[in-house]
């Protein structure tokens, strides 16, 4: 992060400093890192004392100390130890406060993505697409809340020309105030559909809450976003920056056209030039036509964005193909909202060549109220689908075995459980050699262990 001395951040932070020897170089001690996990500490790093749902930072300062760190940022001043520190009400609002000065500092082209499903794996993808000429960072991991987005944008050197930061939300407010902390020139919104219902709501407040990151974005700046989003007055309204749509109809500013997927390739053109890319199904295509759009306005070229979208791979857990002696796993474990279990049949529909077609579907957590009616639609959706046999895992997901059914899916194709142990059995009978399985639920689910098995099965 950019260097700052002990006194000038406790002026920024209105914090108090105590444990510094005004007659000692205390306060003149310069920090040059920021830690809030004292396992990652090093030497000259400043420690911030965060409380979180499990651990309390105020517990490690000592810790951080031991490893090195200059001063610690704090709520309380607790024990014995002699370490200068700067004591404030809140210091996740601290970490924010120094991350959004940092900011002010780098010169780098600072871009928010946000959206219900697809940040990640946009962001990823627009990183490899903007490495390939211009040097940067993305948002580490999953880091895009209040605390992950601070620590994104410390990553931020002066030699970085872009920044990719992840923004995410599980209560309303939330993207307005990470917008106002990143403070983004150019706004992405990958897709809105119901999820987090449970801190946000309603549908309503989820377009709501995301459109606030494009609204943020000032009239120098852009905002990329798919056509049938920008259709909405919520959306649409209020937006000062120049909008780039995108999409397959021909009134999008990115539009694709010839659009086929087969053999896990996806081909498409844009302005007749022809793209193609390994992908795990369609639903990377409005990721694939964002990075276009960005990358015409940054000057690069089609080739290059060619290369760019093949340096691509999926991420672990979010539909990842993964090839086993006895055939294709379809891990797609991370998380689950009903757009993205969508996905996620659609492409399990599209694998060529199997015997059979298995769906594991655990619950969808956070859909409140909505929660039976999206595990009952997607379970018609099953049976409608080219899928032999439906497993579901989880007291929810017994809503799209029963959708499934209503759907006109045989029973003898359907089986429930709420034990990993009873369910795997089943999975070893019906997905035989050849076969393709999709995996997923929510990430509470923990559907990674059933990945796991069917990995190390013979
Ligand atoms: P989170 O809110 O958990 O951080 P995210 O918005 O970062 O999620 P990803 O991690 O990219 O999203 O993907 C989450 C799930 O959504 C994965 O199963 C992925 O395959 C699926 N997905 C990604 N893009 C889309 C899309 N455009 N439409 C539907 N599903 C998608
Ligand atoms: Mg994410």
């Amino acid at each position: 992060m950019t260097p700052i001395a002990l006194q000038q951040l406790a002026q920024l932070l209105n914090g108090q400093l105590f444990n510094t020897d005004p007659h000692s170089l205390d306060l003149r001690k310069v920090v040059n890192g920021i830690s809030i996990d004292s396992r990652t500490i090093t030497r000259g790093d400043l420690f911030v004392a965060i409380q979180g749902q499990h651990f309390d930072g105020h517990d490690y300062i000592a810790e951080a100390k031991r490893k090195g760190a200059l001063a610690a940022i704090v709520e309380r001043q607790t024990g014995e130890y002699k370490f200068p520190g700067i004591l404030v009400e809140d210091t996740k609002r601290a970490l924010q406060i120094i991350a959004n000065w940092h900011r002010s500092n780098c010169e780098a082209l600072v871009i928010g993505i946000t959206g219900s499903v697809g940040k990640t794996t946009t962001r990823h993808m627009l990183y490899q697409m903007l490495s390939g000429k211009y040097t940067g960072c993305e948002s580490p991991q999953n880091y895009n809340n209040g605390i992950g987005v601070p620590l994104s944008l410390l990553q931020m050197t002066p030699e970085h020309e872009f920044a990719l930061i992840e923004m995410g939300s599980s209560a309303s407010g939330e993207i307005d105030c990470l917008a106002k902390i990143a403070e983004p020139e150019i706004g992405i919104l990958t897709e809105i559909g119901p999820a987090h219902l449970d801190g946000l709501g309603t549908l309503d407040q989820v377009v709501q809450e995301k459109g606030a990151l494009l609204k943020s974005i000032s009239r120098q700046g852009h905002v990329f976003l798919p056509w049938h989003l920008y259709q909405l007055p919520e959306i649409r309204s209020e937006i000062q920056a120049k909008v780039l749509t995108v999409g397959v109809t021909e009134s999008c500013d990115i539009a694709a056209s010839d659009i086929t997927y087969e053999q896990g390739i996806l081909r498409f053109q844009v302005d007749n030039y022809p793209y193609e890319f390994p992908a795990s199904g369609r639903h990377w295509l409005n990721s694939a036509l964002i990075c276009i759009g960005l990358a015409y306005e940054l000057d690069i070229t089609p080739t290059e964005i060619l290369e760019g979208l093949n340096r691509f791979e999926s991420i672990p857990g979010r539909c990842h193909h993964i090839q086993t002696k006895w055939g294709l796993i379809l891990d797609d474990t991370y998380n689950a909202s009903p757009l993205s279990v969508r996905a996620g049949l659609c492409s399990l529909t599209e694998v060529p060549n199997v015997s059979q077609r298995v769906a594991v579907l655990g619950d969808m957590l956070g859909l409140a109220e909505s929660s039976e009616a999206h595990h009952r639609q997607l379970g018609k959706l099953v049976a409608r689908s080219r899928i032999d046999f439906l497993i579901t895992y989880g007291p929810q997901a017994r809503d799209f075995a029963r959708g499934a059914y209503q759907g006109g899916m045989s029973g003898s194709r359907i089986a429930s459980f709420e034990s990993m142990k009873d369910l795997l059995p089943i999975l070893n009978l019906w997905a035989t050699s050849s076969s393709a399985v999709l995996v997923k639920g929510s990430h509470a689910m923990q559907m990674g262990r059933i990945v796991q098995e069917l990995q190390n099965r013979e």
